[in-house]
């Protein structure tokens, strides 16, 4: 199987998950979507009410946001990888539980392998605690480049707490054109 038969096989299996009960409250699972062939993946948390709808991820004001910074730094949307730590909306965006993570992870560990991008985007704490370490903030390692099982993660604050916290954005987007200087680094 190639390498997109691989992913959309993924895709099922998640949109038909039921391995936890976020698969009950949940309107749509959201695989998450981009390229296969992906340098970067961003991972966020979870689905928020809009994505819940559509079943796409970053659809909402941050998905917006997101957009933007990516266009900042010459890419769209379809170049990169868009999704989440786990794939069903918790109900009133509460943080996923431990256990929610423990088995919904798998999902994105599978499409991790299969893309194997340059560095992976953690976003916020949620996805920098499962992917990388629970003892980081991103307060402290925003920006950075951190090492991890073989990949290279760099972790960002999410657009959603940006757009709450107006104070972050001008980070938020160093963070990016950050990104921009380790990928050219990547390349070379
Ligand atoms: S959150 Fe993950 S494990 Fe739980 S039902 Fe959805 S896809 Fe399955």
């Amino acid at each position: 199987m190639d390498k997109k038969a691989l992913f959309e096989d993924i895709s099922k299996n998640i949109l038909m998950c039921r391995k936890c009960a976020l698969g009950s409250s949940r309107k749509n699972a959201v695989p998450g979507e981009g390229s296969v062939d992906a340098e970067i993946m961003f991972i966020g948390e979870g689905p928020g009410r809009e994505e819940d709808l559509q079943g796409r991820p970053f659809v909402g004001a941050a998905g917006k946001f997101l957009d933007e910074l990516l266009c900042d730094i010459g890419y769209t949307r379809e170049e990169v990888f868009i999704g989440n730590i786990i794939k069903c909306r918790p109900p009133n965006n509460r943080v996923p539980m431990p256990w929610e993570i423990e088995v919904c992870i798998p999902y994105l560990y599978a499409q991790i392998a299969i893309i194997e991008p340059k560095i992976i985007c953690t976003l916020g704490n949620t996805p920098l605690n499962a992917l990388v370490s629970s003892k980081l903030t991103i307060g402290t390692v925003h920006g950075t480049l951190l090492e991890k099982d073989g990949f290279k993660f760099s972790p960002m604050y999410h657009p959603a707490a940006v757009l709450y916290h107006g104070e972050l954005k001008g980070t938020l987007k160093k963070d990016f054109l950050k990104l921009k200087e380790l990928l050219n680094a990547e390349q070379k």
